[in-house]
């Protein structure tokens, strides 16, 4: 009778604790696609020499990284949060908080591209009877990469970048219409980057969690980040039976039952290992010490928590909305050539001379810090 209700506990675990993951996934994917609606309208309406009757969601700016990086140097050396991008840099701050709380957690559970990496390496396990396993020597080096990529990010911008780059970079037109120019990359797609997508992806459908395992620059940061994270995959070893259910359920192959506590740079607290097990009490994901555990649902909840919380605290503190105006936009849009010529822009070219324009963006960015 014991052994039934502990077998009903942990299927009901294991049902929940990746249809909560999916749900929140799905969720935040929802938010993505309605965010990329409404910029897509407010970029169109750009476009055609218009200045839009929408509001630009500021949501947007999680897809700038790069541009977050440099935000964080400028709140370094400034104190300030800047206003061209300012909710890139809070949504940065709050995914690195993630990372110190629940490991990779971002990645599993609110990443679309981590998302669409697992529905690709479902399409991997359906195709192939024996998936392809990158040996131990070239998996390491390839996991590595990422490394790399994120290193030489915050290198360059960090040690590398001198104070007055980091204020020109973020008040100049390039910075101001990236938003833009990052929808441009998805919407009007470059031969080359398509060509380098297909591949990625056709990779990913190969090589299980290619992109996220080798590539993504901010899985590697989130990786050292998680090493200090106070959340961790805790095994009860006078419990555990060794059946090894754990290890084949992990996606990021780590070795779970010869270890008490999972560190590893790879784990994003997916709970899948935690939902196979069929011993109580036996794996958990916890904070701290095994005697804070903390179940599926409490994953969603505290995720939900940092990103409402974080969002509405840079809200209310007026660092959620950038400060440029649609006007400004523009004119930044213009100095980049990213109008649509065919309508009645070239009539606006003629009127508003370059160097005019310049003036103004200078005017702009002046009194700025
Ligand atoms: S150790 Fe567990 S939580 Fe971490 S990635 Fe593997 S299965 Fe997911
Ligand atoms: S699934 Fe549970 S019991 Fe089996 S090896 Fe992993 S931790 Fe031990």
């Amino acid at each position: 009778m014991g052994y039934l209700s502990g077998f009903i506990f942990n299927i009901i675990d294991k049902i929940n604790s990746q249809l909560i993951r999916r749900f929140v996934q799905l969720f935040f994917l929802g938010i993505v696609i309605i965010i990329g609606i409404q910029f897509y309208d407010f970029t169109a309406q750009l476009e055609n020499g218009k200045i839009p009757d929408i509001e630009r969601p500021p949501g947007v700016e999680a897809f700038l990284p790069i541009s977050a990086l440099v935000s964080l140097k400028h709140l370094f050396l400034t104190g300030k949060i800047n206003e061209v991008h300012p909710s890139g840099l809070v949504i940065f701050i709050l995914v690195c908080f993630s990372a110190l709380l629940l490991k990779k957690s971002f990645c599993s559970w609110i990443c679309p591209f981590g998302l669409l990496s697992e529905y690709l390496t479902k399409l991997n396990a359906a195709i192939f009877i024996n998936p392809l396993k990158v040996p131990a020597w070239p998996d390491y080096l390839l996991r590595s990469v990422k490394y790399f990529l994120a290193a030489f990010f915050v290198w360059s911008i960090f040690f590398k970048m001198p104070a007055n780059a980091v204020m020109q970079f973020i008040y100049s037109p390039y910075n101001v219409v990236a938003d833009i120019k990052m929808l441009k990359f998805f919407t009007d797609i470059s031969a080359t980057a398509l060509i380098v997508t297909i591949v990625i992806m056709l990779l990913s459908v190969i090589i299980k969690n290619f992109w996220c395992r080798y590539l993504c620059p901010y899985g590697g940061l989130l990786g050292f980040i998680s090493l200090f994270s106070a959340g961790k995959i805790r095994r009860n070893s006078d419990s555990c039976t060794g059946c090894g259910k754990c290890d084949r359920a992990c996606p990021s192959l780590i070795k779970i039952s010869d270890k008490k506590i999972i560190n590893s740079d790879e784990c994003t607290a997916c709970m899948k290992c935690t939902g196979v097990c069929p011993e109580q009490n036996t794996l958990e994901l916890s904070i701290l010490s095994r005697t804070v555990p903390v179940k599926p649902m409490a994953v969603a909840f505290i995720l939900l928590a940092i990103f409402a919380g974080g969002i509405t605290i840079a809200s209310v503190s007026g660092n959620w909305h950038n400060k440029v105006t649609k006007k400004q936009y523009l004119i930044y849009m213009m100095s980049q050539g990213m109008l649509n010529n065919k309508i009645a822009i070239p009539a606006m070219r003629d009127n508003i001379k370059m160097e005019k324009m310049r003036k103004m963006m200078e005017m702009m960015n002046n009194g700025k810090p």
